[in-house]
Formats: C-alpha cells, sequence, structure tokens
C-alpha cells in the first residue's frame, strides 16, 4: 500500500491524482487539502476515506467538520493545517497540487520529514528552487516532475548517463493563439483565453498557456530539476501537443517522450516511479497523426517568455515578482478588469520596479510577493 496525501485535491490536478486512486487499489489517500471546495471535500471524503483534511479558511473548514461529523476524519484549518498534513508519518508521498507560491512551506515541511514528492506545483520551484534542490540532495528525498514537460525530460533521460545532457528541448503548443500578432490579441475576452486547443487545466493556468507566461514558468522549473543553465534551454512551439519534451545529449542524440495529451499519464508515473502502470485513454495513432510540425516562438507577441527567461536569469527575489505579478494580473484579466494584453506589461512593470535581493529565504520571498501585490493593487486596481 501506498499512502499518499494530496495539496489542493479539488482542483484539475488533484481530481486527476484521485482518478488514478480510483483505478489501484494500492494506493491509499491518507490526507486532503483544498482551499474553499467544502461540497466536492465532503464527497471526497466519503470516497477515499483520508485520516485528515485541511481546508484553507476556518469558515470553511468549520463547515466542513459539521458536514462529515459522522466520519472519524480530523479537520483542520489553513497554514497550520497544510503544514501538519505535510509532515503525516503514515503518508509517504506528497502530491502538490495546490496553486501559488502558498505551496513552498507545506513542501518545504514534507521534505524535511522525509516525504518523496509529486510536484505539480510549479511557483514553488519558480520562486523556491534554489531552497528546494538543495534541500531534496541533503535530505534525499525525490522531486518527481508532474507537470507534463518535466515528466517527458524525467522520462527522456532515463538510462542517460549523468552529466551528459546538453540541452532540455522544451516543447509548448503555443496556446490559442499561435501565429497571432499583438495587434490580434488587443481585444481578446476571457471566454477566447479558457479556450485552449489541447490539454483541459484549471483556469489560470488555462489563461497562463495562452500568454506563455505558462513556458515561462516551466523554463524556471526546468533550470532548477534538471540543475542546467537558461541558455541550456529552448522552447519549441509544437502545436500538436505530442512529443510533451525532449533532451539532447552531448553527442547530439535526441531523445522524447510521446503521448496524447493526457495528464493522469504524468501523475501516474510519478506516483509509481519507476513502474508504469497499465492506463485507459486514447493513444497515438501516428497514420491519423500525418505529422510533427516545429516552430520557434514568437518572443515579441508573447512577452511573458522572454520575461521569464530575464528573472531566471536575474535569479533571487525575481522570479518571485514575475510568479506573483502574473498570478494577480491573470485574476485581474479573469475578472474583466484588465485587457489581454496588460498581462505581460504589468509583469513587466512589476520586475522593473523591484531592486531584488539574491538567496533569499522563504520570509524574504513571500515579502517579494506581497510587496508585488500591494504595487499591482496601488496602480492597476
Ligand atoms: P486548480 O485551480 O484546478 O486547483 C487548485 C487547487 O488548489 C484546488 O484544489 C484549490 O482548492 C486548492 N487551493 C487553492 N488555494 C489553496 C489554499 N490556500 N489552501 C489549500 N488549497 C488551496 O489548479 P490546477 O490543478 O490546474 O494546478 C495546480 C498546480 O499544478 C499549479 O501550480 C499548476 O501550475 C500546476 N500544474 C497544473 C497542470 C494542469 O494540467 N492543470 C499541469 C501542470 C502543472 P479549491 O478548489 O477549494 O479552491
Amino acid at each position: 500500500m501506498k499512502k499518499i496525501g494530496i495539496l489542493g485535491s479539488t482542483g484539475s490536478i488533484g481530481t486527476q491524482t484521485l482518478e488514478i486512486v480510483r483505478t489501484n487499489p494500492d494506493l491509499e489517500v491518507t490526507a486532503l487539502a483544498a482551499g474553499s471546495n467544502v461540497e466536492l471535500m465532503e464527497k471526497q471524503i466519503r470516497e477515499f476515506h483520508p485520516q485528515t483534511a485541511v481546508m484553507w479558511s476556518d469558515q470553511a473548514a468549520g463547515d466542513l467538520k459539521v458536514r462529515v461529523s459522522d466520519l472519524p476524519v480530523r479537520v483542520l484549518a489553513g497554514m497550520e493545517g497544510l503544514l501538519e498534513i505535510a509532515q503525516l508519518p503514515e503518508m509517504e508521498v506528497l502530491v502538490t497540487a495546490i496553486v501559488g507560491m502558498i505551496g513552498i512551506r507545506p513542501t518545504i515541511a514534507a521534505m524535511r520529514a522525509g516525504k518523496t514528492i509529486a510536484l505539480a506545483n510549479k511557483e514553488t520551484l519558480v520562486t523556491a528552487g534554489h531552497l528546494i534542490m538543495p534541500l531534496a540532495k541533503e535530505k534525499k528525498v525525490p522531486i518527481l516532475p508532474v507537470d507534463s514537460e518535466h515528466s517527458a525530460i524525467f522520462q527522456s533521460l532515463q538510462g542517460g548517463p549523468a552529466g551528459r545532457l546538453s540541452k532540455i528541448l522544451l516543447t509548448a503548443s503555443g496556446g490559442p493563439f499561435r501565429g497571432k500578432k499583438r495587434e490580434e490579441l488587443e481585444n481578446i475576452t476571457v471566454e477566447d483565453a479558457l479556450c485552449h486547443p489541447n490539454w483541459s487545466m484549471g483556469k489560470k493556468i488555462t489563461v497562463d498557456s495562452a500568454t506563455m507566461v505558462n513556458k515561462g514558468l516551466e523554463v524556471i522549473e526546468a533550470r532548477w530539476l534538471f540543475d542546467v543553465d537558461f541558455d541550456q534551454i529552448q522552447v519549441i512551439v509544437h502545436p500538436q501537443s505530442i512529443i510533451h519534451s525532449m533532451v539532447e545529449f552531448v553527442d547530439g542524440g535526441i531523445m522524447a517522450q510521446l503521448g496524447t495529451p493526457d495528464m493522469k499519464l504524468p501523475i501516474q508515473y510519478a506516483l509509481f516511479y519507476p513502474d508504469r502502470r497499465p492506463l485507459q485513454g486514447k493513444r497515438v495513432d501516428f497514420y491519423e497523426l500525418g505529422r510533427l510540425t516545429f516552430k520557434e516562438p514568437d518572443r515579441e507577441t508573447f512577452r511573458g517568455l522572454e520575461l521569464a527567461f530575464r528573472a531566471g536569469r536575474t535569479g533571487g527575489t525575481m522570479p518571485a515578482v514575475y510568479n506573483a505579478a502574473n498570478e494577480r494580473a491573470v485574476a485581474l484579466f479573469l475578472d474583466h478588469k484588465i485587457r489581454f494584453l496588460e498581462i505581460a506589461e504589468i509583469i513587466e512593470a512589476s520586475m522593473e520596479r523591484h531592486s531584488g535581493k539574491q538567496n533569499p529565504d522563504v520570509e524574504i520571498i513571500l515579502e517579494a510577493e506581497a510587496e508585488t501585490y500591494d504595487f499591482i493593487r496601488t496602480h492597476y486596481e
């Protein structure tokens, strides 16, 4: 029996993780955590019987406690609750599928307690990779990527000799606005941006795909996970989303991982690594597919990608500012308060005003986040 905890169980990755639990009876859910979706959390508790559940707000936790008072489940609230479940002695693997920098502290707590991390919460590595990766080494805890591109890179590296990686070829679908120029993106609506051609995901990450900020975050995530320089990461637009990413070794040989776009594969791979379990779903049919195409990304139109390289190269607190500014800007866009193109403008303005600190600890990273939120509140809300 493998005992897992899920931070963000009611979200897109969280619910897909639970689908995998349904088909693999040797997985047991020890703990679940969510923000405010009490109704779905109640259903999940009744189906998966975790020993502990956490809701972010006291009010949601109170509501949940009443709803599940007939069950032997402990209900906790807030950061204290997240930190507690991250360290539960019975749990072996923590799936971090929460959105945002809120994931940093529980991830660190779980690593200190020796838990394997199945990492979806990319914000943790983007903003605190310099803390997370050395800690993983020190505690000898595996960090198994859930993000499909990073899982593809990880899978492609299996069996490859250490120290012989030359380049990461990070593929991007290009999102719903691939091929469009800035002028054509002036009047993009929220509905247009939420219509991803290949992947079905949470709202925030779907907008991030449309701006290519998601790819930017993934570039920084890859830099930390695979210990490469930014010059060794090449983003390639591949509209079919069949090649999920590739690695080039020093002799020019390239390994790739392919499959139909389905997040359950990388989630399941992280849960059972190094095993591969059967998974139902559509298979790649190369006759039907005909061809796979590749292009250079349009960095002028999708400025979010360029800004990620800039933030990553600057390092220190800058990736936290990049991420926080994007998070607020996307929320404002989803609220119909700013235009689509303003997302990248707000990120750039936030980065330009930030002086930046090197080697920040968690407090300083979270201060940079709070300062960025303040700046955006004052200037754009
Ligand atoms: P969703 O928005 O679908 O889900 C987010 C989850 O986090 C929900 O369960 C939400 O609870 C919970 N949550 C939010 N805030 C808190 C909080 N303060 N405390 C506890 N729980 C909280 O996001 P996704 O599943 O799409 O993404 C999750 C992470 O995985 C992100 O970092 C994303 O970048 C990454 N990722 C996602 C992919 C995808 O295909 N979706 C692919 C690769 C990476 P509630 O429902 O109650 O609000």
